[in-house]
């Protein structure tokens, strides 16, 4: 497996494995806390053990895993959420829940998925993505949940429709798969939140930048970014001239 096939496996494993210990959570009537945490902890080892196994020199920045910064000296880290969204994880039918797994080689991403898993949706750098992408008719952008202050005026510029929910994963899920055109998160993220999404946007021909329009750097000290934007490339000049405005 390469890089990007390892990405990909990983997403789908640990997607497909997270979605039969919540039915067989649920079903057994656990609580909702534990199952989210026993979750958590349950996906982190499945990859962490699956990277040690196939890529056993690589370094790896879980967001379950703890940090000893080792990883800041080297080039090649995998920057894995085993659960993005695991406040909607444990209840049935709730679909707001991800996977992101990244490799990272000196701050760059390099290679990326994200399982979806109750909205039966894989996307990795695996992939091949059709090269022209339309801008729907009916516009579509998409925002955290707790803040749309920002992409409510970009919403209103481009005379889109506004929405928002759980997951970054699914957010950027929903760009890749054409049914939002802008993903706008105006608040601050960890790196394992946006490095998956991030990876599998840009292989789809989508734009994915800060809210100023510059590139990120990852596997820094402190793995905090500040925003993101996921965009269809031709929306993304009218994106910045309003976020710069209401900034
Ligand atoms: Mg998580």
């Amino acid at each position: 497996m390469d890089d990007h096939e390892l990405a990909s496996h990983l997403a789908k494993k640990a997607g497909s494995e997270l979605l039969k210990l919540r039915d067989d959570g649920i079903t057994s009537g656990i609580n909702s806390w534990v199952l989210r945490d026993k979750a958590d902890i349950f996906a982190h080892h499945l990859i962490v053990n699956e990277l040690a196994r196939h890529r056993p020199q690589d370094s790896v920045l879980s967001e379950e895993g703890a940090d000893d910064l080792t990883r800041t000296q080297a080039n090649r880290v995998w920057i894995v959420d085993p659960l993005d969204g695991s406040q909607d994880y444990p209840y049935s039918g709730s679909e707001e829940w991800a996977v992101h797994i990244a490799l990272v080689d000196n701050g760059q991403i390099v290679a990326g998925a994200v399982s979806c898993p109750s909205l039966n949706r894989l996307y990795s750098t695996a992939m091949l993505f059709p090269k022209e992408r339309p801008v729907s008719d009916s516009k579509l952008v998409i925002s955290n949940r707790w803040n749309s202050y920002q992409a409510s005026y970009v919403a209103d510029a481009i005379d889109a429709r506004l929405a928002s929910c759980g997951s970054a994963g699914i957010k950027a899920s929903l760009v890749i798969g054409g049914e939002a055109d802008v993903y706008i998160h105006n608040s601050g993220l960890y790196e394992w939140d946006v490095c998956g999404p991030i990876a599998v946007a840009r292989a789809a021909g989508l734009t994915a930048c800060q809210l100023d329009g510059t590139d990120f750097i990852f596997n820094k000290e402190v793995p905090i970014v500040r925003g993101l934007i996921i965009s269809h490339p031709e929306l993304i000049d009218d994106v910045l001239n309003v976020l710069n405005r209401t900034r």
